[in-house]
């Protein structure tokens, strides 16, 4: 069993997407752990994302994921690290393969609706940024 971070972006919460996100996941047999909703400060967006820092679209990325509520799940299943990356798509939604979130709801390379964490390293980190212990549900 193995456990990753997914957060339905602010772009996902106002337009509606939390319910059409959460059925992709339990209709594949991935189990909610844990899920909560939060508007992220800008200084919270810049820590979760520091490994971009130096990138040109860092100021703009956590700006975009601090403008307003996100949900932010913690998902177990087996291979569910790269199973929810195949769900969700490529990053940039032009090249994301059809029927996957982002091919069908993203509107631009930033504003993609979810996030996944890439690897166990990273799902580690992102779960420990936004969760407690007591907070995920055995
Ligand atoms: P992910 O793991 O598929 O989310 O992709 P990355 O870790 O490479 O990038 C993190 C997030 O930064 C992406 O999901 C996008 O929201 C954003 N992003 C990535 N590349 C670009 C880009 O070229 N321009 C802008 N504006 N945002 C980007």
């Amino acid at each position: 069993m193995e456990r990753t971070l997914s957060i339905i972006k602010p772009d996902g919460v106002s337009r509606g997407l939390i319910g059409e996100v959460v059925r992709r996941f339990e209709k594949n047999n991935i189990r909610i752990a844990a899920i909560k909703m939060i508007n992220m400060t800008k200084i919270q967006a810049q820590g979760f994302y520091a490994v971009h820092k130096e990138r040109p679209f860092f100021a703009s990325l956590t700006d975009f994921m601090s403008s307003g509520p996100a949900v932010v799940m913690v998902l177990e299943g087996e291979n569910v690290i790269s199973k929810n990356r195949e769900l969700m798509g490529a990053t940039n939604y032009k090249e994301a393969a059809p029927g996957t979130i982002r091919a069908d709801f993203a509107t631009d390379i930033e504003k993609n609706v979810v996030h996944g964490s890439d690897s166990p390293q990273s799902a580690a980190f992102e779960i420990g940024y936004f969760f407690n212990s007591f907070e995920i549900i055995d």
